[in-house]
């Protein structure tokens, strides 16, 4: 089969992505032959749209021509105003609930069961939890000499992971919103790959109290440590060494077992994306994610600024009205808490995702909201909650990588799956991150830091339905320990940046 050389979405589209570079005088189609270089991925006029003119992709309107745009130009994102956010007060809910769904290769993985939780482990880790960023030196200092002196005693632990993190103090504990972060590291200090084990570190004057991270019943000598009450140095690193050993004894029995895909959370994100992410990498992500669910497993995707474009097709998938109001009202939320920084949701997308060919953020969004699939949504989530639901899942989250991550970690993914077009080697270290690409070229350029291409698409090599069914397979090959993924055997592991939309005093 040979490369096109141009991909169009829907047969209501006026534009279409260049597949490579195509050359000043190339004809692309019947009638339409290029009239400058179209970079890879940037979009070509396949009609002139004059001044005002809807400029169309996936059947939708990114935007109104600012100047009239002849038939074969390139159109770049100087070259659209933004329309208006689609209203969340007007959507309709339950209209367009998919219950065909492809079925999964196998129903069942290899995980670690946790006692009173609803998602199993992928992982077996010593997470050491922190209630401010004071203590991060002495427990780093502790944390490299366990990799040394303890971790090798015990061969069934794959790691020991701190949650350092930027919140604690000076920080405005009593503010409404203060309640995010506060439920983020609740929730991290539990999370499935930590096995219930409990063990915290504390400095003793914070705002943020040993109180406010555990519930009163897990207070105790035998999971908490005050730095300021030892004497000394020595002192802290002996008492840390000697609780994560009581810790890691206690993990080392931990079993994986063969489990329904029920007790598995997978989380999906992307980072960097371009305009082939919403055709090849994030479709695949929901082709899988729709084998995921039909197979009983939990499936949660996020980052309100990349959805709030489409918000009204997702509107059409939540189950009923209640969980269709809840996402308007995450909806709403972000758009106050935007407002208040005097931006709106054009204010995401990078000099990166334009130079991968997306013009503005409703391009971006179409292309983000193929990572869902098509299954119905049965919960919508306040970042960082726990879901109490199977199936897919909205958790409303900012779209920035480093905080999207922390806050599907606090809600107990055992796995993320990261769509990129432009590439990142972005990691989590509580969880392995698989990441799919979107070209060729990308995967040729990081052949060993992308797990999965999802390129042969654009160059009619592979469907959505193998990509997807190959990441299912990987998806389900990492999470039950068979493989790791790039991100987990280099250890590239992001710093946790905690979702803080209250006031730093
Ligand atoms: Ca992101």
């Amino acid at each position: 089969m040979s490369c096109p050389l141009y991909i169009k979405i829907n047969d209501r589209d006026n534009v279409a992505i260049a597949v490579n570079e195509i050359k000043a005088g190339t004809q692309v189609m019947e009638g339409v032959t290029a009239s400058q270089d179209i970079p890879q991925a940037h979009k070509i006029a396949l009609e002139d749209i004059p001044a005002g003119g809807a400029i169309v992709r996936y059947g939708v309107v990114l935007g109104y021509a600012i100047n009239p745009i002849r038939k074969g130009d390139w159109i770049n994102e100087t070259m659209l105003e933004l329309p208006t956010p689609p209203s969340v007060d007007e959507m309709r809910f339950a209209t367009n609930l998919v219950t065909e769904l492809p079925e999964p290769p196998v129903t069942v993985w290899e995980g670690y069961p946790v006692e009173g939780s609803m998602f199993a482990g992928t992982r077996n880790i010593l997470g050491i939890s922190t209630t401010v960023q004071c203590v991060t030196g002495v427990l780093n200092v502790a944390v490299e000499r366990m990799k040394r002196e303890l971790l090798p005693k015990y061969p069934n632990v794959d790691g020991i992971v701190p949650i350092n993190h930027a919140y604690g103090c000076g920080v405005a504990i009593n503010a409404p919103e203060a309640k995010v972060p506060i439920r983020a590291l609740r929730n991290l200090a539990k999370h499935p790959n930590f096995g219930g084990e409990l063990m915290v570190v504390g400095l003793g004057c914070e705002k943020f109290t040993v109180e406010m991270l555990l519930d009163e019943a897990d207070i105790s000598p035998e999971n908490v440590i005050i730095l300021q009450e030892k004497k000394g140095f020595d002192a802290m690193i002996d008492a840390l060494m000697e609780m994560a050993d009581k810790k890691l004894a206690r993990l080392n029995e931990r079993k994986r077992q063969t489990l329904p895909l029920s007790s598995l959370l997978v989380g999906m994100q992307c980072g960097g994306s371009d305009a082939f992410s919403g055709v090849t990498a994030n479709p695949s992500a929901g082709y899988a994610a729709d084998m995921l669910v039909k197979g009983g497993a939990t499936v949660m995707f996020s980052e309100v600024t990349e959805v709030r474009d489409g918000v009204y097709l997702l509107g059409e998938r939540c189950v009923n009205e209640e969980v269709g109001r809840k996402l308007a009202a995450e909806m709403k939320w972000y758009d106050h808490y935007l407002e208040m920084g005097q931006v709106d949701r054009s204010a995401n997308p990078t000099p990166g995702n334009k130079k991968g060919g997306l013009s503005n953020i409703v391009e971006k969004a179409m292309g983000s909201i193929a990572k869902s699939g098509s299954s119905p949504i049965v919960e919508v989530l306040s970042p960082a909650e726990k879901p109490s639901k199977h199936g897919l899942i909205y958790a409303a989250t900012p779209a920035s990588d480093i905080v999207c991550g922390p806050c599907q970690l606090a809600s107990g993914i055992g796995l993320q799956v990261f769509m990129t077009g432009r590439g990142t080697p972005y990691g989590l270290a509580a969880a392995p991150v698989i990441k799919v690409c979107s070209r060729n070229d990308m995967k040729e350029q990081w052949p060993d830091l992308i797990d999965i291409n999802a390129g042969p698409i654009a160059t009619g090599d592979a469907s959505i339905q193998d990509i997807g069914t190959l990441l299912f397979n990987e998806i389900i090959d990492v999470a039950s320990g068979r493989k790791q993924s790039f991100a987990e055997k280099y250890k590239l592991y992001n710093d946790l940046c905690i979702f803080n939309p209250a006031p730093i005093t």
